[in-house]
């Protein structure tokens, strides 16, 4: 596909998602939007562009997913109901120990398949078989920042002494060689998986390369008690202390946090990556968000992996996150519905190192478009009302990344789905057998 105009019965415009353009057009030439207005005057500036008419749909801004463990879609519905460390030790851990880097490619293709159908145009990623997730990624034609995975005991490549060699020698490689829609961060574990001497060698990586720490953080009260007992401090107040919040930190979870804390991340490159479904459902508390919010430290919304959420469609996940914080803020006035767009959209791109202006002139070219069909679309009193809290990802029609079409009409573009999901099953079917379930 070439240059395109894409006709809608509404579009959600601008960097800050609250200008709403009704029977609105927009020109993508290359990668970028070049117009966007009402109909006929975008109109006036058309040559030869592929045209896609949508005039019973929404035009948004692409979604964004800023945590994810991507192959983990092997591992959906595997345990539903054990709180975080038995889940991790008892479950996840032995299914993951037996998964090979081709298993790991096919679940980073289901992965794929499952962000684009829900509009998501890319994502920020921690895991092993970081090589399998990128050949997945480029197949799919998506964003991604791949963090790989640095602890002990991974199915790649052992121990931590062997993983972190394996993982310093990959980012080393990928991080000088910076490209469009992959790129290259480092992803330590978390405090108190990976010791001190490691932790201070990936801050040196991360600084050499200019690339970002994408780190577990506070996820859970018992993961802050024991990090006082053996670490001498809670976990955001001890990688301050060693150093590592000199260099950008994408922390996700920080659901308990102390004041000191908070202002260690106000005055350091932080990025909370706030999974408010995967919370819920180990029980491992409710993010204050918004405190971020108001101190002013950056705030992205991810879904956590398929093995704790069970899904990795955004549109749900930023509905959870608005009821949360007004419940947990008591009061409704926070989380102001093109707040919200943007923590799952403009927010998101930042932290995955790219800058988008939403739906603008000269912004690069991502874009997800809803169907108006279903009857909870109707009456369309405030459209951005009923995107964050009555539409679904199963709305979603179509999925334009970096100016390219790689979803239109229900339709893959990029990728053979059939294929992939027999393939997945037989996998999974495969490891769950060897575990004995
Ligand atoms: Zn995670």
């Amino acid at each position: 596909m070439s240059d395109l105009f894409i006709e809608c019965k509404y579009i959600i415009a601008g960097s800050d998602c609250n200008t709403i353009i009704r029977d609105g057009a927009i020109i993508i030439e290359n990668n970028q939007i070049v117009a966007v207005g009402k109909t006929e005057e975008v109109k006036k500036l058309l040559a030869g562009h592929d045209k896609l008419e949508r005039t019973n749909h929404i035009a948004i801004p692409s979604y964004i997913n800023a945590h994810t463990h991507l192959p983990e879609t092997l591992l959906r519905g595997i345990c539903d109901n054990e709180k975080l460390d038995t889940w991790l030790n008892d479950f996840i851990w032995p299914f993951e120990m037996r998964m090979s880097s081709e298993d790991a490619y096919y679940g980073a293709l289901l992965g794929c398949l499952e962000l684009i159908e829900a509009g998501v145009a890319g994502f920020i990623d921690q895991y092993f078989y970081a090589e399998s997730i990128e050949k997945a990624v480029t197949e799919a034609g998506i964003r991604a920042l791949l963090c790989p995975s640095v602890f002990d005991n991974t199915p790649e490549s052992g121990n931590l002494d062997n993983t972190w060699k394996h993982v310093r020698n990959l980012v080393s490689s990928k991080a000088s060689n910076k490209n469009n829609l992959i790129n290259y961060g480092i992803g330590p574990h978390a405090p108190y998986s990976v010791p001190e001497d490691c932790l201070l060698e990936i801050k040196d990586l991360a600084a050499k390369y200019s690339i970002p720490i994408h780190i577990h953080l506070n996820e859970i009260v018992k993961e802050v008690e024991e990090a006082k007992e053996k670490l001498g401090d809670t976990p955001i107040e001890y990688i301050h202390k060693i150093g590592l919040t000199e260099e950008k930190i994408l922390g996700a979870h920080c659901v308990h946090t102390t004041d000191r804390e908070r202002e260690i991340m106000r005055k350091s490159n932080f990025t909370v990556l706030h999974n408010p479904q995967s919370n819920l459902k180990m029980t491992s508390g409710i993010a204050p968000i918004y405190k971020y919010l108001d101190l002013g430290i950056d705030v992205a919304v991810g879904t956590d992996g398929n093995a704790s959420n069970n899904d990795l469609g955004m549109i749900e996940e930023l509905t959870t996150s608005a009821m949360l914080q007004k419940y947990l803020a008591n009061n409704p006035k926070v989380m102001e519905n093109a707040n919200v767009l943007k923590l799952g959209t403009i927010y998101g791109m930042k932290a995955l190192g790219t800058e988008s202006k939403g739906i603008s002139e000269n912004s690069i070219a991502d874009i997800t478009i809803l169907s108006l069909e279903k009857s909870h679309w109707w009456p369309q009193n405030d459209p951005l009302s009923n995107l964050i809290y009555s539409s679904s990802s199963s709305d979603v029609t179509d999925l334009i990344v970096n100016g390219k079409g790689v979803y239109l009409n229900k339709e893959h573009q990029s990728l053979d789905k059939e294929r992939i999901i027999e393939k997945c099953s037989s996998i999974a079917h495969k490891i769950l057998t060897e575990m004995g379930n």
